[in-house]
């Protein structure tokens, strides 16, 4: 999970009145969780630069060399958007990826040539040269997202400290279950927890109560009510647990 330190908060202290105003218009305007709506616009804009500019930029490469896996959704977005550009990226990250391999092939030799042999210590010099070859986890893409939604998390806790930011959040979708956890567990304000606990209650009542209205409006005594708002309860409640701002336009199989 992602750890903010001292050089993180200055910099998140430059950053504030961006991210002031993105929360801002994300309260006004997402149609799920603000924090997951603008993440998502940031891994948008994050891609356009990366296909027009970053695919070569050497700090960029070395960035995604460190734990060189891509999740499924970003190998895939990469795949859907990508062009023969990333044969240089690529051809980077395989250059790295045979020198980490190269070194585990010479640890091994040297294992094998060592008196007095044995599997275990010839495990033992495998094992060591694996620290070359990091494991398969934490795509970049994914770690850039999680650390956007850190940064804007802890300004909105910080925002709703006061009150027409509490209105402006009243009125907004609010968080998601995994940003609510987050906040709940991020916060140092007591004044502040007790607010989004009870936002969520209050959330969560609406979605009871319109369930309960689907399920009324279902049965044939009462079918030529009109239809209403909880017609899509199901769908806001799916947005209370994704992780992430569902895509807006899914292609069916
Ligand atoms: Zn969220
Ligand atoms: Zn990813």
């Amino acid at each position: 999970m992602f750890r903010p330190d001292r050089k993180w908060y200055a910099f998140l202290g430059r950053l504030t009145p961006v991210i002031e105003a993105d929360l801002s218009h994300a309260l006004r305007q997402a149609p799920g969780c603000p924090i997951c709506w603008v993440v998502e616009e940031e891994v948008n804009r994050a891609f356009r630069w990366f296909f027009i500019d970053n695919y070569n930029d050497i700090s960029t490469l070395m960035a995604i060399a460190e734990h060189p896996a891509l999740c499924r959704e970003h190998a895939q977005r990469l795949l859907r958007d990508g062009n023969d550009a990333l044969s240089m990226t690529f051809q980077f990250l395989i250059l790295r990826e045979r020198q980490g391999l190269l070194h585990l092939r010479k640890q091994q030799n040297q294992g094998h040539l060592s008196t007095p042999w044995s599997v275990d210590r010839w495990l033992q010099w495998l094992r060591r040269g694996l620290t070359r070859f990091p494991p398969s986890r934490g795509c970049r893409f994914c770690r850039a997202s999680e650390e956007t939604g850190s940064t804007l998390l802890a300004v909105l806790l910080e925002k709703l400290l006061e009150e027409d930011w509490r209105s402006r959040y009243q009125v907004s979708f609010g968080l998601c279950r995994r940003h609510l956890r987050e906040g709940l567990t991020q916060t140092v304000y007591p004044e502040v927890a007790r607010f989004l606990l009870e936002e969520a209650d209050r959330r969560l009542e609406t979605l009871e109560t319109e369930f309960e209205l689907y399920f009324r409006r279902l049965d044939v005594q009462h079918a030529d009510e009109p239809k209403g708002k909880e017609q899509q309860a199901w769908q806001e409640a799916l947005r209370y647990f994704s992780l992430g701002e569902p895509d807006p336009n899914p292609k069916k199989r």
